[in-house]
């Protein structure tokens, strides 16, 4: 089943202990895309600027991924982020953002993007994560990735949006953040609570908690279920590794989902999360998985398998 994915589409420049980058091709909905592109059909929504090299649309058309609704804004600049992460690859600063195209970015969807049954609002501005929600009433499966900034300066919006979707995939501080609930159930709970209406029949039904190098968990109302990450020696560049995760869980969710959203077919697509994302890491923003194949996605489903299983009577 097709995806739909609006997010930024950025440069980014990144400093981590173990090198750094100018201006690397990156943004939440390239991360997205490039992952989900393993599974189904992607087509991505969001601007780009003058300054956007058409080697870097290429970068996605070469993954399947569908690049139509990219608008190219003439005069204007690609959103930029810049960031620096210290020994412990898990915090990072935030040294600059620059919104640039995104500023006064109206989302206008071509049949084909409306079409989609899945939908994923990718870290954005929420009021444009609305938007492009509403311009697809009818999608049978909606999650959504926000961050502390959109926290801290939209809040309001971004309930609202949240409210909206099936599935919320959230960093477990900024869950622990949104909710003003210290503890990562009770926060999740919190946000399974919420609704579009107070006779509103649906609300977020499926919560995800990353935790960076120590994995991600799950949250239904009925069930809870974590993984660990994918243990590696070598991470070069966490940039992007949430979206390369959401990319994989809604992936493998687009290409099974036939047969319904069970709580097998969760736990599956949390494991393929969770092996995108480990490649995402290897090296700096999205140079691994642009050569990535689908046998080494396979091998290391494999390995976290044979990792996490265990068997006995308790
Ligand atoms: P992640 O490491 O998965 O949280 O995502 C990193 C990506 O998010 C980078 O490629 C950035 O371009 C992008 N990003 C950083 N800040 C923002 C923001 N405020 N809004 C949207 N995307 C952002």
């Amino acid at each position: 089943m097709p995806i739909t994915v609006v997010g930024s589409i950025a440069y980014d420049s990144v400093k981590t202990p173990f090198g750094e980058r100018e201006r690397m091709l990156g943004g939440a909905a390239v991360h997205f895309a490039l992952a989900a592109s393993f599974f189904d059909e992607v087509h991505v929504v969001g601007p780009v600027g003058a300054d956007f090299a058409e080697q870097d649309l290429e970068a996605m058309r070469k993954r399947g991924v569908d690049v139509s609704d990219v608008e190219r804004v003439a005069g204007g600049s690609t959103f930029f982020w810049r960031g620096e992460y210290g020994w412990d690859l898990n915090t990072r600063e935030t040294l600059e953002t620059r919104l640039g195209v995104f500023e006064e970015f109206k989302p206008k969807l071509s049949e084909r993007s409306r079409a989609s049954e899945l939908l994923f609002l990718a870290n954005i501005q929420p009021d444009l994560q609305r938007e492009v929600r509403a311009q697809l009433p009818h999608a049978r499966f909606v999650a959504l990735d926000s961050m502390n900034l959109w926290i801290e300066i939209a809040r309001d919006s971004l309930l609202r949006a949240i409210a909206e979707v099936d599935c919320v995939v959230l960093n477990d501080a900024e869950l622990r953040q949104l909710t003003g609930k210290p503890n990562l159930l009770s926060a999740a709970r919190e946000v399974l609570s919420w609704k579009p209406s107070e006779t509103a029949l649906r609300g977020p039904s499926v919560i995800v908690a990353k935790q960076g190098e120590y994995g991600a968990s799950l949250i239904t109302r009925e069930r809870f279920f974590a993984l660990p990450a994918y243990p590696l020696e070598t991470v070069i560049d966490p940039t992007g590794a949430g979206d390369t995760f959401a990319g994989g869980l809604v992936g493998y969710i687009a290409a099974n989902r036939a047969r319904g959203l069970s709580d097998e077919l969760l736990r599956r697509a949390m494991a393929h999360a969770t092996v995108l994302a480990s490649f995402n890491v290897e090296e700096f923003g999205t140079e691994r998985v642009q050569r990535l194949a689908r046998e080494e996605i396979v091998a290391r489903l494999r390995e976290l398998r044979a990792m996490t299983h265990f068997s006995g009577a308790p």
